[in-house]
């Protein structure tokens, strides 16, 4: 049983940054949270093989919310391996399936016009790789509060805001919190991921204080990586 924080690269305008999505395992599932984007399929397959794993090894696969840099190779990894169980929120599902047009791809469209003359060309950029992505269909949907037996018991919470379906998970036992884009670490400080992709700024504040209060002895966050709350002893002592 254990839960492990993958890296790969996402690709920007100018090179690539890591990003992290979050393995758990246990004697019956092998579930990934996330998974990069339209172009991550290889990426993803060597961390699992450097695991001694593979693709077709995983049992699940959770989806925090729809943007292209976590469901990017879904389709790809359930073409490889159609039993996987792919999971989601009832609220995000429409956009990740594309029964709906996806929001982001609706935020970037509409974005396109107001952009200054220097940004154009990256907006246009950014608006023709959301249309790539390919819509997977939802497995099962995941509530708030509901409680799942993967790596000894794990509480799906919603987390809108950053997208309106958007869930983290919640490892009690082990005061694990796999934020998604509830959270991200920027200069190790948590914060809410980047405002200009946050469709609710007032509901991601509250989402990201939510999870704080958890006061979880970690929290995996998708951007940025782990973040390690400082020991309330340190805080609160003569420093
Ligand atoms: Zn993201």
């Amino acid at each position: 049983m254990g839960i492990l924080e993958l890296t790969i690269p996402m690709a920007t305008g100018n090179g690539t940054i890591p990003i992290h999505p979050v393995l758990l395992w246990d004697d019956q599932d092998i579930i990934l949270v996330d998974c990069g984007g339209i172009d991550a399929y290889d990426a993803v397959e060597q961390e699992l093989l450097s695991l001694d794993l593979s693709i077709s090894a995983l049992t699940g696969l959770v989806l925090t919310h729809h943007d292209h840099d976590h469901m990017g190779s879904a389709f790809a990894i359930k073409r490889v391996n159609p039993a996987i169980k792919i999971y989601a929120s009832k609220l995000e599902a429409p956009y990740i399936t594309q029964e709906v047009k996806p929001l982001r791809l609706e935020q970037a469209e509409a974005m396109q016009a107001t952009l200054p003359e220097q940004q154009q060309a990256f907006g246009k950029a950014f608006v023709a790789m959301l249309r790539k992505v390919q819509p997977v269909g939802i497995d099962e949907f995941l509530s708030d509060g509901q409680l799942l037996p993967w790596c000894g018991g794990c509480e799906v919470m919603v987390t809108s805001g950053h997208t309106p379906g958007h869930i983290s998970l919640y490892l009690e036992h082990a005061a694990i919190v796999i934020a998604g884009d509830a959270m991200a670490l920027e200069d190790g400080l948590p914060s809410i991921a980047n405002p200009q992709f946050t469709l609710d700024l007032q509901q991601a504040e509250q989402s990201l204080e939510k999870l704080l209060e958890l006061k979880a002895s970690a929290y995996y966050c998708y951007h940025g990586g782990i973040y390690i709350p400082k020991d309330i002893h340190t805080k609160s002592g003569n420093n």
